[in-house]
């Protein structure tokens, strides 16, 4: 297993570091991606802690190749703020349109480097899926029809078993979205999932949270 950093957006005011983690034998390639937004601290802290765990040795990637992106947008979370203009709405919209921020431009090279065949998205939202329908804090979304659908059934079932508080449990919610997931859908044929955590629940919480379903992921792609 080889671990690299490398610098994504280099030489403009949103460079961010990115990690990529070849595995011990071929397989698929998995790219996590948080922080698009800056106020979604628990996302980025999880993706952080893993690339860590790899870059100490502590997992190992038996299979493929994982992309770790952390902190997409670094003057957001600085800012602790959502970002301006929303990255999530400045990725290409379909075949021949370009994307219209630096890094929205840079993580679409990436992943059309990479060709990811899964493609996780993590952030953080307001409000208990479990307590209101409208909301989508605690939930896996998927786009409708969505390849990923039954491993994220079963992950949902598998993380809310030791999740005791009920409010705190994970929904799967269906919904065509704008950003970073419908395009890894689209243009990629990536098998994509928007992982979202809720504000309220404790910090580390959260953080413990987002990992466990990733690592769900991670072993269900077979690359652990
Ligand atoms: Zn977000």
């Amino acid at each position: 297993m080889s671990v690299q950093k490398h610098m994504l957006a280099s030489g403009t005011p949103y460079a961010t570091p990115y990690y990529v983690i070849s595995g011990v034998s071929p397989g698929p390639v998995f790219m996590i991606i948080s922080g698009i937004h800056g106020n979604e601290p628990a996302s980025t802290r999880a993706a952080q802690a893993l690339a860590g765990s790899f870059l100490r040795g502590e997992m190992t990637l038996r299979r493929g190749k994982l992309i770790i992106v952390p902190l997409v947008n670094v003057i957001a979370r600085r800012k602790g703020i959502r970002g301006r203009p929303d990255l999530n709405r400045t990725f290409p919209a379909g075949a021949g349109s370009k994307a219209s921020h630096p890094l929205s431009a840079a993580l679409y090279q990436l992943a059309l480097r990479y060709r990811p065949s899964w493609y996780l998205d993590l952030h953080e939202a307001n409000g208990l899926s479990q307590l209101n329908p409208r909301r989508v804090g605690q939930t896996l979304l998927i786009s409708r029809g969505s390849s990923a659908t039954g491993t994220a059934r079963r992950i949902i079932r598998r993380m809310n078993r030791s999740i005791t508080n009920k409010a705190y449990r994970f929904n799967l919610r269906q919904r065509e979205r704008a950003g970073t997931s419908r395009l890894a859908v689209q243009h990629l044929g990536a098998r994509a999932v928007t992982v979202e955590t809720c504000w309220s629940l404790d910090f580390p919480l959260r953080v413990r949270l987002q990992k466990e379903v990733v690592c769900h992921f991670l072993w269900v792609a077979g690359v652990l």
